[in-house]
């Protein structure tokens, strides 16, 4: 047989008579072993349970320093591990019932108490205890794993949320004691109560017979702002079949959705642009059957247009090789004043043609680069053509070099030409982004292709631009540390 351990158990009763009873009841269990200490008010009771560790206390909630329900709530407050069975008189039963609501074990009648049903109260509550610390542990492991999720979460009963994690705390800006309802909080803008009523019958028939809903929904900030959400609601069930409530899982794909979007508008604006071209190409060879006279202005049209062509074709390809990570870099040390003179060199004739004075402003000290010497030319020189691009005549471009004393060369492409509108600044990198379409020809790639190969090589770019006065691009590329 097991070798019995002893029971550490506190009585706090300041009836003498009623102490003594329990005690003798106690001695006469002989399947217990204890050791029981017993104190006639609350706050030697609490003193001694700071002091040890009791295995169960026993309770007379009127004392002569503390009465009723108090006496519980007191006790519970401060050693709420502890587990409780609450004596009370003949007269009031109700107060054990409200007791055990309260947070004790159990509740036994004076008078009615005997050895046996005694004994078993204490096991009973000691056992009780310790499972419900089981499942308190049980659910704050859970609630650790929920809040961890980056997925939000909410359980629902009859479409009142009964839970959420923090990450759907964190998404909508809502604190989980602020969270009501069930999507009722987050109902866009665009969407009506009524709307919502119907949504939630679809979820309900939905997890009903198909045992699970999904579904897509624009939801809506605690700051007013929107965003896309992807949704999979599946229902709790319990044991006889009974559907409990739902589990409603929800992700933030405002980004799969843009994503989506950009690619779709990438292939529209792609083929447009190729169409363009080909439309021009056709009326050429049209033209060029009707007026043989006039071939060599058709043929260098022709030429024209192939050109551009080509030139959007390398633009694609360059994207989607980024878009790949395909694109592989032959670094070698280049230096920077080289390369940049070289560009300028090759612009200045373009320039020249609307009388733009083209100049550089680069420092003495040589600075050196690991780069692909190819990609980096085409950097400068995009941004150069586009200075030209938007600088009317007579205007002026300044391409100024020098260090920071982050270790990185700084290239500045300032010109004096028509600037960027602010609401454009943000989107100027994306791929066809164009602020107008008219005047100026090109794709709306150059910026994007420009800023991914400055990306690939561990530097950044920035757009600075006053509307109507000029834009200035700068690229930072981090310096080689070359030994001499
Ligand atoms: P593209 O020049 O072929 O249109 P880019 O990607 O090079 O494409 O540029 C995107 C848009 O950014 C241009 O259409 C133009 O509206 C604007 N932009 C670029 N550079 C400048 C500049 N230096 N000044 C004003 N606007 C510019």
């Amino acid at each position: 047989m097991m070798p019995m351990p002893t029971l550490k158990i506190l009585l706090i009763e300041d009836n003498p008579g009623d102490a003594r009873l329990i005690r003798e009841m106690l001695l006469e269990a002989r399947s217990i072993k204890f050791d029981l200490k017993i104190v006639d008010r609350l706050a030697p009771g609490l003193d001694y349970l700071g002091r040890e560790a009791v295995d169960v206390l026993l309770a007379d909630l009127s004392l002569p320093d503390s009465f009723g329900l108090e006496t519980l709530i007191t006790i519970h407050r401060k050693f709420p591990a502890v587990p409780i069975v609450v004596l009370t008189g003949l007269d009031d039963e109700r107060q054990g019932l409200t007791a055990v609501q309260a947070g004790a074990q159990d509740y036994l009648v004076k008078g009615q108490v005997e050895s046996q049903l005694l004994v078993r109260a204490v096991r009973y509550a000691i056992e009780r205890k310790r499972i419900a610390a089981e499942l308190t542990l049980e659910q704050a492991r859970l609630r650790a794993i929920l809040d961890s999720m980056g997925e939000g979460v909410i359980y629902h009963e009859a479409f009142e949320s009964k839970y959420i994690n923090q990450a759907l705390s964190d998404m909508t800006g809502y604190a989980p004691d602020e969270y009501s309802g069930y999507l009722d909080l987050l109902r866009s803008e665009r969407e009506t109560p009524r709307d919502m009523g119907v949504l939630y019958e679809q979820i309900e028939d939905a997890i009903e017979h198909a045992g699970i809903w999904r579904g897509e929904k624009r939801l809506r900030r605690k700051d007013g702002s929107e965003f896309d959400a992807g949704l999979t609601c599946t229902p709790v069930v319990s044991p006889d079949e009974h559907i409990l409530g739902a589990v409603t899982i929800i992700r933030d794909i405002s980004q799969e959705k843009d994503l989506q979007a950009q690619k779709s508008r990438f292939v529209a604006n792609a083929s447009h642009e190729l169409r363009t071209p080909l439309t021009n190409m056709k009326t050429t060879v049209y033209l060029m059957r009707r007026q043989p006279e006039k071939t060599p202005e058709h043929l260098d049209t022709l030429e024209f247009v192939v050109d551009r062509m080509r030139g959007l074709v390398e633009d694609l390809l360059d994207v989607t090789r980024f878009e790949r990570g395909k694109l592989n870099l032959h670094q070698e040390y280049v230096t920077f004043q080289d390369l940049i003179k070289e560009v300028v060199q090759l612009q200045r004739a373009e320039a020249g043609k609307k009388h733009i004075t083209l100049s550089n402003d680069l420092c003495s000290d040589p600075l050196t680069i690991c780069a692909d010497k190819r990609r980096i030319v085409q950097v400068i020189t995009n941004l150069v053509i586009n200075a030209v691009n938007y600088t009317p005549e007579h205007g002026n471009i300044l391409v100024q070099l020098s260090s920071d004393p982050a270790g990185y060369a700084v290239v500045r492409v300032q010109d004096s030409g028509i600037g960027i509108p602010p609401e454009a600044l943000s989107k100027i990198f994306s791929p066809f982004f164009r602020v107008n379409e008219g005047g100026v020809v090109g794709t709306g790639l150059g910026l994007t292709i420009t800023k991914e190969i400055v990306e690939l090589h561990g530097g950044n770019i920035e757009v600075e631009s006053e509307f109507g006065k000029g834009a200035a691009f700068i690229v930072r590329l981090q310096l080689a540390t070359v030994e001499a």
